[in-house]
């Protein structure tokens, strides 16, 4: 098991390059709501290991059966992340994991927030 500010960050990143990606070919301009939509994302990331705080027996082993297949990793790579191999390395993942987000917020301000201020500029002069 990976460390829950793993899950979080490689929630929150994969979010930014998502919205960075979706302004930057003109689909949708999300730059303004990139915090809340990446800390949603994170909170997504997290998800699998809901199973921790719910009290109820049956609901959390579900969730814990969903937390240990393949199909987690469509919450940002979960269940990969969980593998032993990764869990061997787990301060190297922890500190991997805020490189990560540090590369994606510098992706996010640079080609999407100063791209968009320079735009707005451009468009108002
Ligand atoms: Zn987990």
């Amino acid at each position: 098991m990976s460390s829950a500010i793993v899950h979080f960050l490689a929630g929150y990143g994969t979010v930014l390059i998502i919205i960075t990606l979706l302004y930057r070919f003109e689909y949708i301009d999300l730059i303004p709501q990139r915090n809340i939509l990446g800390f949603i994302g994170g909170i997504w990331g997290l998800g699998p290991d809901i199973h921790h705080m719910i009290e109820n027996e049956w609901i959390s082993e579900s969730i814990y059966t969903v937390h240990n297949n393949r199909i987690s990793d469509i919450f940002f790579l979960h269940y990969t992340l969980d593998l032993p191999q990764v869990e061997a390395y787990y301060h190297e993942f922890i500190a991997l994991s805020i490189l990560y987000v540090g590369f994606c917020i510098t992706i996010t301000y640079y080609f999407g927030v100063l791209n968009r201020e320079k735009r707005i500029k451009n468009r108002s002069s």
